[in-house]
């Protein structure tokens, strides 16, 4: 069986053809610009290749709710070309074939959890901690949707006692994305992440706010497992950091096998950076099982 993949970012658009066991065969990307000068060039790609399904992880905020008229729709995007873009129908129309839908993240996490690390789990989660921060939840065997759907980067953040910094979020200033993501950091010390590998304070004060957040998951969504990936992950010595605070902030108040193995519990992601595209194929492979 021969799938499509588009995983549909701020700043690329990897567009990818693979198969029903998560197989990628061929690969491009595609920068970003407008809707009018990109969308031509995906559909050009995937228009020859005898694809049986699509499946795209959208950056966001995106339509999921297949009862509204704007199912499919990129939203209230900041990125003003794209939005109210009609994304899976003008796809649909010009290839013919199902298109899964969901958020970026929800793709990489359905990645993880179709063949990765967080695979037979019913409860878990994919962060991304990059340009932006995102989540994507599976709760009970399903991704979670919701109202809209998670938007779990905006997580209000309680201020680390040494941190001044006054918040990046356009919205909410302090919220995770705001303390945490990679541009946030950079405008907190004054250089880029990579070369602030020797700073102890900054990976301290960065693990801070991530366990925080990771703490709130915990005890709302209660999840078996979660898997940290994006930019910033890349820092080696931020795992071990946030497995601590992860444990120092819930101070003990909850005591399960999972969270007692933590090295198990907090996860880098395990498809080499496939996962994304990976969890598209199986949006798409999703979609033709919805349609049969
Ligand atoms: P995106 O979120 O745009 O998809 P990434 O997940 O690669 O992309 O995240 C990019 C962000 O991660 C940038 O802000 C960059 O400064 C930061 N970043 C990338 N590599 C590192 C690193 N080794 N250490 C710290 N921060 C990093
Ligand atoms: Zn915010």
């Amino acid at each position: 069986m021969r799938l499509g993949a588009l995983e549909a970012g701020g700043t690329k658009m990897v567009c990818a053809i693979g198969n029903e066991n998560g197989e990628i065969f061929e690969r491009i990307s595609i920068p970003t610009e407008t809707p009018e000068i990109t969308m031509p060039q995906i559909v050009e790609y995937f228009k020859d290749k005898q694809i049986e399904a699509l499946g795209i992880g959208c950056f966001g905020p995106i339509d999921l709710k297949r009862e509204s008229e704007t199912y499919g729709y990129i939203t209230t995007t900041p990125k003003l070309a794209w939005r109210n873009y009609n994304m899976v129908g003008e796809l649909k129309k010009a290839l013919g074939v199902p298109v899964g839908f969901d958020t970026d993240v929800n793709g990489s996490a359905l990645g993880e959890a179709t063949w990765g690390i967080t695979k037979g789990l019913e409860n878990s989660m994919y962060i991304t901690v990059g340009t932006g921060i995102g989540a994507g939840i599976i709760t009970n065997g399903k991704l979670l949707h919701g109202m809209l759907h998670p938007e779990a980067g905006h997580l209000l953040m309680v201020r680390h006692p040494k941190d001044n910094y006054e918040g990046r979020c356009p919205y909410h200033k302090t919220c995770l994305e705001g303390m945490a993501a990679g541009p946030a950091i950079e405008a907190r010390w004054g250089k880029k992440g990579f070369e602030l590998a020797d700073k102890k304070e900054v990976w301290e004060m960065e693990a801070y706010y991530i366990a925080q957040a990771l703490v709130d998951y915990i005890v709302t969504l209660s999840p078996e497992r979660i898997v940290l990936g994006g930019g910033v992950m890349h820092q080696e010595h931020m795992l071990p950091l946030v497995r601590e605070e992860v444990k120092r902030q819930l101070a003990g108040y909850i005591q399960t096998k999972e969270l007692n193995d933590m090295e198990h519990y907090v996860v880098l992601p395990s498809l080499n950076d496939n996962q994304g595209i990976m969890g598209a194929l199986k949006l798409a492979l999703d979609e033709l099982a919805f349609e049969a």
